[in-house]
């Protein structure tokens, strides 16, 4: 596996592969891996003929006060797992090189990033959609993994992919979870013992909506105060947001049909944790 830190590099080594017409497989990260990133690079690995993960802790998506200067960070456990899961390339670039003295230019997808996470996290989504579209131009990728975890993530994306003709196929990939069913994160490692127990709620909230789902439940605020009162039953837990979003364009549903997402933020503790599930197909 081929490690770069310069974007020259990383330039090079991509415009090389496509000439001779390799298929290039792109999983972008911000380090600390887990399972969760690990079967990204699997999926890429498996549709591409060659991988490349990117490793960037993107100070534009984080606000005044959020957690980037202590964001975890662990290089060489992150390239032993790429090398160990198949990549042929780890691009870690500075921040300095990707905005250097003078940048200007940012993504802005409109609706599908003011809602959810864009409410509570202002700027967030522009400094996503703005580094992924460098990371495309950079490493000219054909398909680009991303996971559900996500979800509106993906839908920023998405939606960036199509109203600007990107010509790169955008994969989603199911969420990882530990055990009892925590959605893996790297801001997991911030949970404390008695933290980490209650963390589960957020799981436990969305599986009584499943469950609703499951009984033809239409109302969406009979929902909502299911997934809230699982979630207020945690001493440490505090709601940021709880919702019931149509899965496309992440407006609020009064009713729900045949798909929805239940979708929300909560703060353990000081450690801001999301999750989500598509309700779809009723078992
Ligand atoms: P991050 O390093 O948190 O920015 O995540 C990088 C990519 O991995 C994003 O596309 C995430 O959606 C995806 N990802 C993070 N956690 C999980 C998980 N538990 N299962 C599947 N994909 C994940």
């Amino acid at each position: 596996m081929r490690v770069f830190d310069s974007t020259a590099d990383m330039k090079r080594w991509a415009w090389e592969h496509r000439l001779e017409g390799k298929s290039i497989g792109l999983v972008p990260t911000m380090g600390y891996l887990h399972e969760g990133h690990i079967s990204l690079v699997r999926r890429a690995r498996a549709e591409n003929d060659l991988v490349v993960v990117s490793l960037f802790v993107n100070p534009t998506q984080f606000g005044p006060g959020e957690d980037l200067e202590r964001y975890p960070r662990d290089p060489e456990g992150d390239e032993r797992k790429c090398a160990e899961a198949g990549a042929n390339v780890l691009y870690m670039p500075t921040a300095a090189q990707l905005y250097p003295p003078g940048f200007q230019t940012y993504v802005e997808v409109d609706k599908v990033s003011r809602p959810l996470c864009g409410a509570s996290r202002p700027g967030h989504f522009r400094g996503v959609a703005t580094i992924v579209l460098k990371l495309f131009s950079i490493v000219q990728p054909s398909a680009a993994y991303f996971g559900r975890k996500d979800h509106q993530q993906l839908q920023v994306i998405t939606t960036m992919v199509r109203d600007l003709d990107l010509n790169i196929r955008i994969v989603p990939c199911e969420t990882i979870r530990e055990k009892d069913g925590l959605a893996m994160s790297s801001r997991n490692a911030y949970l404390a013992s008695h933290e980490r127990r209650q963390a589960v709620c957020l799981y436990q909230a969305l599986l009584e909506a499943r469950r609703l789902f499951n009984d033809g439940e239409r109302s969406a605020e009979r929902y909502l105060r299911a997934m809230r009162e699982r979630v207020e039953q945690e001493p440490d837990a505090r709601i940021d947001y709880v919702s019931l979003v149509d899965p496309e364009t992440l407006e609020d549903l009064q009713e729900v049909q045949d798909r929805a997402v239940a979708a929300l933020a909560v703060k353990i503790g000081s450690t801001r944790l999301i999750d989500n599930m598509l309700l779809e197909g009723r078992t």
